[in-house]
């Protein structure tokens, strides 16, 4: 193929010259008229890069719509999802034209080869022995597990990986870009409130539930942009609330013996909150996904305080959870505290309300600094709304 392009454009260049010759020699334009034919032109961004037979205009447009098509399937869209265009990113044109017979000498293949070439090839990554994602994301610059995560959605990185694995760094940027625009439906949980009623006889650190509060329920729309097959832009535009929260109802204890974390602490950290517990549906794939904590962002090295009294009986790391602190607080409640940047605690050790147990980080699967703070009743995963 590169071969017979080039040939191809040497004729080119050699009919041009002589024409070019013909023309100045003779000074006659009348050369021009002679032999006209039908001709489709190929253009980007206004340039003619290929001509044409006239008669192979609907193998082109079939090639460019068939090319534009791959992107759905490459794209890993619900089916549900409304999709409202599929483009070229450059001005690509088929016009037809009346040139010089001799003028004419490119056809649909070469169309096929140029759609294949890329301006910037792939970056993949093999595994090796003894890797995980995260020392992987801190080993490379541009390479996060946000990043890791929109490139390989098949990847589960919840899951071992093995060496050999191929991990998608970078993907390539093609010499045409495809983009895709679509509309997608997410499912996702709304916050209820905690109705805390004051009282005198219970310590600041103990609570008594009166009610446990339930996550309501939103559809959010998506407009979402997929260029070359991954998202650039996914921006909510519509909310409607389908199922309204239950509010919890909490006796808080005002008596004081440890200073917890004020202003907008969430007793466990101070910060902003990013994600919220629940089900929510991913705004592309529309697969179903728990978040069984919430987000608290905030910057590395923020303290982290104990949610209760307590005995710290884990403090490990892992691919996934980065570094995180487990507390036991009695009863069947365990607090948890991930992606950690440090930890001021040690197995064993008894903790009181509000101590300090380490710092806010952006370890393990983590797409910034933030705390992931769990709460499980008995095992099972329960909303932290109604602990904090
Ligand atoms: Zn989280």
């Amino acid at each position: 193929m590169r071969l017979k392009r080039k040939i191809k454009n040497t004729i080119y260049i050699a009919s041009t010259l002589v024409f070019g010759w013909v023309i100045t020699v003779s000074g006659i334009s009348a050369m021009k008229h002679l032999n006209k034919v039908e001709a489709i032109e190929f253009r980007v961004n206004g340039e003619t890069r290929f001509t044409l037979p006239a008669d192979q205009v609907d193998e082109v447009e079939l090639l460019l719509k068939k090319y534009k098509l791959s992107y759905l399937s490459k794209s890993n869209i619900a089916a549900e999802a409304k999709i409202l265009g599929v483009d070229f990113q450059q001005d690509i044109e088929v016009l037809p034209i009346k040139v010089d017979e001799e003028f004419i000498f490119q056809d649909v293949e070469d169309i096929a080869y140029d759609l294949e070439l890329n301006e910037v090839e792939a970056v993949w990554y093999t595994v090796k022995d003894g890797d995980n994602l995260w020392q992987i994301a801190v080993d490379h610059e541009d390479v996060n597990m946000k990043t890791i995560s929109d490139f390989n959605p098949d990847l589960d990185i919840e899951e071992f990986i093995h060496p050999g694995d191929q991990i998608l760094f970078a993907p390539a940027n093609p010499m045409y870009d495809v983009e895709v625009r679509l509309e997608n439906t997410a499912i996702e949980p709304v916050q209820f409130d905690t109705i805390r009623i004051q009282d005198n006889n219970l310590l600041t650190s103990q609570r008594i539930i009166l009610k446990e509060g339930i996550e309501g329920e939103k559809k959010v729309v998506y407009d979402i942009k997929i260029v070359n097959g991954y998202p650039t832009e996914i921006n909510p535009i519509q909310e409607t609330v389908l199922k309204q929260p239950i509010s919890a109802e909490v006796k808080v204890g005002t008596k004081r013996t440890v200073g917890r974390t004020g202003g907008n602490g969430y007793g466990v950290v101070s910060g902003r909150l990013t994600s919220n517990y629940g089900y929510r549906t991913h705004p592309i794939s529309g697969r179903r996904i728990f978040h069984n904590g919430i987000d608290i962002a905030a910057a590395t090295g923020t303290a982290v305080y104990a949610y209760a009294d307590g005995k710290v009986t884990s403090v490990s790391q892992d691919n996934t959870l980065g570094k995180y602190i487990t507390i036991d607080h009695g009863g069947g409640l365990k607090t948890r505290y991930l992606h950690l940047s440090a930890y001021k605690v040690s197995v064993g050790d008894k903790v009181t309300a509000g101590q300090r147990i380490g710092s806010v980080g952006n370890t393990g699967y983590s797409t910034g600094s933030h705390l992931h703070f769990e709460v499980l009743k008995n095992g099972a995963y329960v909303s932290p709304w109604n602990y904090i």
